[in-house]
Parts: C-alpha cells; sequence; structure tokens
C-alpha cells in the first residue's frame, strides 16, 4: 500500500499541494501552494498537513509513520533550489516553521524563524552575506524564539538580558547594537538556556527542526489557540499544517524590509492598496506591534523594484483570488518575496464595501457578493458613534490608527485581567495597552474597545478588534502607561477607571464620557437621515437588495408598537410576526386598569375594566396597522401570567406594614389587603407552566373578547379609509385541539359582530402558536382549527428540553465549557498542553467532552426541537396543505437557525426589529446554499387551502 502524503512540496513555480485544499494544507499552506503555482515569487519550502497534526494527537504526541522522512526528502528539495545544504557552513539554509489552520488564528499558535542556525552555520551566514552582524542579529532572535517557544523558557529573562545590554552599551535600538554586542548576547543567551533547560542549546539542525515541528504541533493546545478556538467555534479535531520554508530577510540592511498589506482597507473597504512595512526587521517586529511602521508607499523610495513587484503582484492576486487579500512579504537586499496571501479578514462595513464594488468591478456577481457577507457582520452597520456635537466641541488628547471602527467610551482598565473585572461589576472598560498580544484576548473580549501606544492597523489589537466587532484606536503615539495605576496621553494623566472615549472611526482620543449615538444606518432608519445623503445606508440597501432577489423566505419583525413597527420597516421586515400585546398593559396609564380589571371580584366588574382598555387597545393596533402599509400583522392574544401585572407580593407586605405603622387610612390599607390576597391566590410556584397562554382567555374569556374586538374594530377603521389589513390572530400557548377551538369560536363570534356593526367585511386568520411538545405532536389535529402556525421556540425549546428559559443560563454555560475544565475540579485553569489542572494539580487522560456546543435558547436544536417542528409541519400541511408556517422565538433572527427554517420550508421568520437585516441575508444564504425549500407544491397548495382544507371538511 502506498503511503499517506503528509508533505507536500513547493518551489520553483510547482506546488505539489492545492491552493483550493485548505482542509488539508491549512490556510497559510494552501496560499503558498497557490501563489507558487501562479509564478508568483515564493521562496521554496513545504507544508506538513494538517492531517499530520491530527495524527500526532491520536499518537501520544509522535509524528505519524513516514512524516519525518518525507520532511526530510522535501528538504533535500528546497536545498537544491536555494542551492544551499541545511547544516553547511559553506552555504547554509535557514527555515521558518510555521503553523497555518484552515481558518486564520492571528498570533494564536507558534512560528520560529531562523532554524538551522548554529555555532558553526552561523558563521558561514556571517562571511556569505558579508554582514557579520546580520548572522549574528538572526542567531540571537533564534535562540529566543527557540528557547521561548519550542523549549518553554520565559522569553522575558531573554528580553530582561537583552535590555541590559542596550542600558550597559547606552544605545536604545536593538539595530544599534554592534556585532560584538551580539556574540556576547548570543553565548549568554545560551548560558541561560543551560541554566533554565538543564540541556545544551541543540546545535543539529534536524534536530532543531524536529522540535520546532514538534512545538508547533503542540502549540495547537496552547491556551491562546484554545480561548480563540472557543470564541470563534473551530473545531479542535481540525489540528493545524505546518509550513517549512526556507528563510528570506528582512534584517538585511536597510534594502531588506518586511510588511504587511491588504489589497483594500480592511477597516472601510475602501479600494486602494493598504500596507505597511519596517526596514530592516523580521515579519515578526510587525506583527507584533512592537514599532510602528512605515506605510507601504514609502517602499517606492528605497526599493523602487521590489515596490513595483509588490504593486503588480497585490493585483495579479486580487484578480485571481476575486477578493481581498492579505498578504505577507519580505524584501531581501532590493528583491521581494512573498510569504503568505489569504482571504483578508474585515470589518463588517469593509465586507459590505468590497463586496459591493467587486460586483461594480465585475470581479464577482451579485450572488457571490450576497455570501462574502456574514450576517452578523451587518450588526456592525448599527455600531454607535459619538454625538458629533458633543465630539466637535472635544479637544482630542492624542490621535492614534482608526482600526477598529464605532465609538466607545467607558472606563479605563490597564490589565487584561482589571478589565475583566470591571466588567463582571457591569463597568463599560476601554483596554488600555502599550501593545496588545495574544494573552490579553480575555480583556480585549470584556473590553468595549481598545486604545495601544504602538502598533499599526495590522497589529494584534487592530486585527483582532475587526474581528471581535471592538473599537479600536491603535498607535497612539501620545499614550504611555506609566506604571501599574496610570496613563498619559499627551499631558493628561489619567487612572485607572478613569472614563475615556476612543473614536474607532478617526482615531482621535477623548478624555471622559462622550454620548454614544446611533450609526448612520440606524438614524436612516428612524427617520433621522436622509439614506441618499449615506453611502454607508446606500451600499447596505444595495447588499440587501440582492440579497431580497435571492431569499424564498420572508422576514418579519417582533414587534409591539409603531415606534418599533417604523423601525422594523426601516430595516425592511414584511410584516409583524409577533406583536406581544401584554406588552400594551404595562403602559403607565395601562397597569392601574389592567390591575383593577385583575382584581375584579365579578365578570360584569372585570368588564367594566376591559371597556376601559378596549379603545387604548384599538388605538394600539390603529397604529401598528398604519405602520406596516398592508404587510400582514401577527398579534398574540395576552399570554403571561397575570400576577406579572401585579406588585411583588413582599413588596406589598412591606407597603402594608409601612401603612399600619403610620396610622395610615383605613381604607388605603384595605385596598392594599385586598390586592395582596389576589396576589396571594395567583401566586404559582411554576408560572410558567401555570394560568397562562390560551389558559387565561379560556378561564376568562371576556379578555380573549376585549382583544378580539380592538383587533377587528382597528382594522375596520382602517379598512373604511381604504387600507387593506389582514390581522393574524395568535393564541398562544395552545396544547390540544380543544383548546384551540375553545378560543378559536370566542374569536369569530366576536369578530364577526364586530363586522356586522362596522358594516365592514374583512378576511382574517385564526392561528396558533406551536410551542409545547403535545402542540407540535397533534399539530395534524390543531391545524383543524388553526389557519397558521408561528413556532414559538423560546417555549417549545424550554419544554422539549425541560430546561427554564430563565434559569438555564448557569447551567447551560457551564454544559458548553465542560471540555476546557479539569474533570476532577471543574476549574477553567488548564494547561491543555501539558493536560495538566493548575488548580487542583490533577493529570488530565482525556479531555471532556462538553454536554452542548451551543446555546439552544440562541441557535435552534435541530436535533430535538427542529424534529419536533418537522412533525408539526408536516402533519400540520397534510391536514392544511396550505397552512402558513412562522416562526417567531428568538432563532428566528439567528443566522444558523434561519438556515434550518428555510430547510424545512416554514414561509417567514420573524425576529427583533433590529435584526431584521441579519435575517433578510442568512435567508439568501441558505437559498444560496440550500436551494430550493422543503415546501410541497407550495404555491399551489397556498391557491387550494380554502377549499382543501381538511378542517373544513372535517367540521
Ligand atoms: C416563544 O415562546 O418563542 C415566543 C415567541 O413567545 P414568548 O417569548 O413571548 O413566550
Ligand atoms: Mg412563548
Amino acid at each position: 500500500m502506498a503511503k499517506k502524503q503528509y508533505v507536500f512540496y513547493f518551489g520553483d513555480g510547482k506546488a505539489e499541494g492545492k491552493g483550493d485544499n485548505k482542509n488539508l494544507l491549512g490556510g497559510k499552506g494552501a496560499g503558498l501552494a497557490e501563489m507558487t503555482n501562479l509564478g508568483i515569487s515564493v521562496p521554496p519550502g513545504f507544508t506538513i498537513s494538517t492531517e499530520a497534526c491530527v495524527a500526532f494527537y491520536e499518537s501520544k504526541k509522535s509524528f505519524p509513520p513516514g512524516m519525518w522522512d518525507q520532511s526530510l526528502a522535501a528538504l533535500k528539495r528546497v536545498e537544491r533550489s536555494m542551492g544551499m545544504r541545511f547544516g553547511d557552513p559553506a552555504a547554509p539554509l535557514l527555515v521558518s516553521v510555521r503553523s497555518g489552520a484552515r481558518a486564520s488564528m492571528p498570533g494564536m499558535m507558534d512560528t520560529v524563524l531562523n532554524v538551522g542556525l548554529n555555532e558553526k552555520t552561523v558563521e558561514g551566514l556571517a562571511v556569505k552575506t558579508r554582514n557579520e552582524r546580520f548572522a549574528l542579529d538572526s542567531y540571537r532572535r533564534f535562540i529566543t524564539m527557540f528557547g521561548s517557544i519550542v523549549m518553554g523558557m520565559s522569553r522575558e529573562h531573554f528580553e530582561e538580558i537583552l535590555a541590559r545590554k542596550k542600558t550597559e552599551l547606552r544605545v536604545k535600538l536593538d539595530t544599534e547594537l554592534d556585532a560584538k554586542a551580539l556574540k556576547e548576547l548570543v553565548v549568554r543567551f545560551k548560558a541561560l538556556v543551560k541554566e533554565e533547560t538543564r540541556r545544551e542549546f541543540p546545535e543539529d539542525p534536524r534536530e532543531q527542526l524536529r522540535m520546532a515541528i514538534n512545538a508547533v504541533f503542540s502549540s495547537w493546545y496552547g491556551a491562546r489557540a484554545v480561548t480563540y478556538r472557543r470564541l470563534y467555534n473551530i473545531p479542535d479535531s481540525w489540528g493545524t499544517a505546518v509550513n517549512v520554508v526556507a528563510m528570506v530577510f528582512g534584517n538585511m540592511g536597510e534594502t531588506s524590509g518586511t510588511g504587511v498589506a491588504f489589497t483594500r482597507s480592511p477597516a472601510t473597504g475602501d479600494p486602494t492598496f493598504f500596507g505597511e512595512c519596517l526596514m530592516n526587521a523580521q515579519g515578526e517586529d510587525v506583527v507584533a506591534g512592537i514599532r510602528t511602521p512605515l506605510p507601504v508607499s514609502e517602499l517606492s523610495k528605497t526599493v523602487p523594484g521590489a515596490y513595483k513587484d509588490l504593486m503588480a503582484t497585490y493585483r495579479k492576486l486580487e484578480k485571481h483570488y476575486r477578493d481581498m487579500l492579505d498578504l505577507e512579504f519580505t524584501i531581501q537586499e532590493g528583491k521581494l518575496y512573498m510569504l503568505q496571501t489569504r482571504v483578508g479578514k474585515r470589518t463588517g462595513i469593509a465586507a459590505v464595501r468590497i463586496a459591493v464594488d467587486m460586483v461594480k468591478e465585475g470581479l464577482i456577481g451579485k450572488a457571490e457578493a450576497v455570501q462574502r457577507v456574514g450576517p452578523e457582520q451587518l450588526a456592525q452597520y448599527l455600531y454607535p458613534i459619538f454625538d458629533a456635537e458633543v465630539e466637535s466641541k472635544q479637544q482630542a488628547l492624542g490621535k492614534g490608527l482608526p482600526a477598529g471602527p464605532g465609538a466607545a467610551a467607558g472606563k479605563i482598565a490597564l490589565t487584561p485581567d482589571k478589565a475583566v473585572e470591571m466588567k463582571a461589576k457591569g463597568d463599560r472598560v476601554v483596554l488600555v495597552r502599550q501593545e496588545t498580544s495574544p494573552d490579553d484576548i480575555h480583556g480585549m473580549n470584556a473590553a468595549l474597545g481598545f486604545l495601544t501606544a504602538r502598533g499599526g492597523m495590522t497589529s494584534h489589537a487592530a486585527v483582532v478588534a475587526r474581528q471581535m466587532g471592538k473599537v479600536c484606536v491603535a498607535g497612539c503615539d501620545a499614550v504611555e502607561v506609566e506604571d501599574g495605576n496610570t496613563v498619559k496621553i499627551g499631558s493628561v494623566v489619567l487612572k485607572e477607571g478613569d472614563y475615556l472615549s476612543i473614536n474607532g472611526f478617526t482615531g482621535q482620543v477623548y478624555q471622559g464620557d462622550v454620548p454614544v449615538v446611533e450609526s448612520e444606518v440606524i438614524q436612516v432608519v428612524q427617520g433621522k437621515l436622509d439614506g441618499k445623503k449615506s453611502e454607508k445606508y446606500q451600499r447596505f440597501a444595495l447588499l440587501l437588495s440582492w440579497a431580497d432577489e435571492i431569499r424564498t423566505l420572508k422576514v418579519r419583525a417582533n414587534a409591539d408598537v409603531p415606534d418599533q413597527a417604523m423601525v422594523a420597516r426601516g430595516f425592511g421586515a414584511e410584516g409583524i410576526g409577533l406583536c406581544r400585546t401584554e406588552h400594551m398593559f404595562f403602559a403607565e396609564d395601562r397597569i392601574p386598569i389592567m390591575q383593577r380589571m385583575i382584581l375584579a371580584r365579578t365578570k360584569a366588574e372585570r368588564e367594566k375594566e376591559l371597556d376601559k382598555l378596549l379603545p387604548l387597545q384599538k388605538q394600539d393596533f390603529v397604529g401598528l396597522y398604519r405602520e406596516m402599509k398592508g404587510y400582514p400583522v401577527t398579534i398574540r392574544l395576552l399570554d403571561p401570567p397575570l400576577h406579572e401585572f401585579l406588585p411583588k407580593r413582599e413588596e406589598l407586605m412591606v407597603e402594608i406594614a409601612k401603612l399600619e405603622l403610620t396610622h395610615a387610612d383605613a381604607a388605603a390599607v384595605d385596598e392594599k389587603r385586598r390586592l395582596l390576597a389576589r396576589v396571594e391566590e395567583l401566586h404559582e410556584f411554576n408560572p410558567m407552566l401555570g394560568l397562562r397562554g390560551c389558559r387565561l382567555g379560556i378561564v376568562m374569556p371576556e379578555i380573549t373578547r376585549m382583544q378580539a374586538r380592538a383587533i377587528i374594530e382597528a382594522a375596520c377603521e382602517l379598512a373604511k379609509e381604504g387600507k387593506k389589513i389582514v390581522p393574524e390572530i395568535m393564541i398562544p400557548l395552545v396544547g390540544m385541539l380543544s383548546e384551540m377551538k375553545a378560543q378559536k369560536d370566542i374569536i369569530r363570534e366576536v369578530a364577526e359582530e364586530t363586522m356586522k356593526k362596522a358594516g365592514v367585511k374583512l378576511t382574517y386568520l385564526v392561528g396558533t402558536m406551536i410551542e409545547l411538545p403535545r402542540a407540535a405532536v397533534t399539530a395534524g389535529r390543531i391545524a383543524e382549527e388553526a389557519e397558521f402556525f408561528s413556532f414559538g421556540t423560546n417555549d417549545l425549546t424550554q419544554t422539549t428540553f425541560g430546561f427554564s428559559r430563565d434559569d438555564a443560563a448557569k447551567f447551560v454555560s457551564f454544559y458548553m465549557t465542560r471540555q476546557d475544565r479539569c474533570p476532577n475540579c471543574q476549574s477553567a485553569e488548564v494547561d491543555w498542553k501539558e493536560m495538566k489542572c493548575r488548580a487542583c494539580g490533577a493529570v488530565i487522560a482525556k479531555k471532556p467532552d462538553n454536554i452542548l456546543d451551543v446555546d439552544p435558547f440562541a441557535t435552534l436544536d435541530r436535533e430535538g426541537v427542529g424534529a419536533l417542528m418537522r412533525l408539526a409541519i408536516a402533519d400540520g400541511r397534510k391536514t392544511r396543505p396550505g397552512i402558513k408556517l412562522g416562526i417567531c422565538g428568538e432563532h428566528g433572527g439567528d443566522p444558523n437557525s434561519v438556515e434550518f427554517c428555510h430547510q424545512v420550508g416554514l414561509d417567514y421568520v420573524s425576529c427583533s426589529p433590529y435584526r431584521v437585516a441579519i435575517a433578510r441575508l442568512a435567508a439568501a444564504q441558505a437559498a444560496l446554499v440550500g436551494g430550493a425549500t422543503a415546501k410541497p407544491q407550495a404555491a399551489a397548495s397556498r391557491q387550494g387551502a380554502k377549499t382543501r382544507s381538511k378542517a373544513k371538511s372535517r367540521r
């Protein structure tokens, strides 16, 4: 049997691996293969596949059979291509060993440069390059990297020695250290290695290579990588590829350099090449953000040939990939080498702009543009900005690079741990750092935004901000983090906990808590800004109009009042899928009436109060109908338990005690006592499963009557104005056909009577929510009466899992993080590289499995809740082929759940007004991925719905 190929060579214009096989080669490996095949100048090398990494973990961290031999064979080819040999002092080949997973995980795993240097080859390198200083500089970098990454030493110890040397020689920059100083550093570094690890620094280049590959594989389970994977839902099972590439040097003098670039702006999508470089430096210096880099245009002056090549290369690559790319390059003595290309990460704002521009440029079609933007990325269009008037009066303390869009104002935290602590207390936090590093990720997650003193648009802080959707101002020279407690920005000294405001669109930094207002898109949607005047809105709307051409699923909104309906329409909602009428009763002027209605002793008393509520409810519906301009409006009858409208039992007891103590008016005390008695009467041990939903309307039919009357009277009023309204009256929490029928009969009776009185003939529908397993299982029967179903997946999830929607957060989050916890003490403080718990010291044999990977209240549980939905859909359609089907639980705005809704053939999803755009895009993407929906004879059945309904024939 042929041996498994784990190693894929690339070089001399040809690559063994395929550029589109990211799963096997990782993103970096695939990019290197593709660039090589395109004839772009790439140093030769080889990629060790992700399969090798998976096998490595399956066989107790040892290389799979054949992998090492294949690596050595590929190394020979690299030697031939470069005309150098690994470990040969006369012409020493050095290599870099880099991680590269399928999905980009910037800075989260390890990289080792200059592998192959030892006492002999460093001399050879010095002779060959006629640059002793350069050779020694590379050597001391190598020992630092290898020592800290491969041998597990603390990098700081190397840095301390380096800093001491600079102080001793009274120099500031690393580049000011001469060969003699560097030689001394190498000696000191090696002694440090011996001291700390009790072993010599490895001299054999092959041993170095073997150890470096091992370390890169191992970094897949490094703390940073694990945290990152959890944040971005990257499975542990993917593993990382390892790229071993011939070194080219950006630190060979002033005609050498290294840089990173984006073919378009990753922050705004502006279609101009955007890059940064550092001369006489290695790649790590740029990404780490330790020195603030120069704009790439500077290269046209220092190395014009390489600059020209870079321009030509980026154009060729962008045309080839038809997407915005991020590039890494090195210039060695005036010659350009590309080290990496991949589709660039971008903000949501940039994603939309790039997609729209590329359609206009003819690079991609509309469908592809729609697929290029993550639905959640659209949320960035809703980013707050500073109140322009207040901001214009601010004196900026400093200005940095606008690296992550939006506006953030909050209290300063100077360390990531502090940021987490402050956030836990409920503070808004701005994290201020000299520069950030991957170890800061938890603090960055807790903060609204970051401000850094050093680093450019591609520094760690900037990249992470754009990905996490955080606000970021990077490389603000005015910032000096002074000590653990204070930071100086310009001439002002601020303490941890003081307020600071940062503008991620302009880079401005202000003292204090500048008020934040809605984004441009929100302002347009709310009618405060003319859409034609906002380019951002124009692009946003254009992309969504393309999505609308593709999707088959309609998108409605959950809205209770006209204001919300207006916003929903602004975002393109095609109706209201859920109006929770109880929200109307909570208004200040209504709650006393509502309370009196609940306290009523007799039906007549109750009806008297309901009569007062009727005109108010009717006006609410008139407002909603007007706002929705003919689109369907689904109104749900009262759902929550009545005690929610009454004061809390304990509060009442305190009030009564106070009144008694102050000898207050007896009538007032009596009134309160009556209230307390009713509250106690209504008390339920498990109100979520108590007297709520349709049970209320069945026990107190006068409530249903009042609501039905208000709904129909309002529609009649508009009908008289010539406006067509088709109200959809929805009965909550139905579990039995008999419940459905009992409520529907009341509604029909009231509706007929109301229409007759008004002299208007309306079409209206009566349907139900499906939010109980019994309703799903007996949906075929319920559809005999129900003209539509709307899946209330909040309650359906609650009742299917038996998880209380109000109490589940605690254990659900535990269920989702179980795999990151020590199976012995459940602490999250585990070193997964060493498989050891830092908290209890237990050695862990096997990572535990998660109980849940996602929160079922956020993302629909396809296996359980989804199965009930499928059953209800199939049975509902059997009874009533044209039955209208929608969803109005929170899942209606979650892209993954929207995809499921498309697959099972719902007619619409309904979500919060602010998620309507996200759902529109998700619905289009679902249609593109899944093709036609599972709707059986959808169009035909809709027409025949009334005549062929079993419901009618059975009645
Ligand atoms: C639901 O249960 O999914 C639903 C939409 O109703 P509510 O959240 O109001 O219970
Ligand atoms: Mg519900």
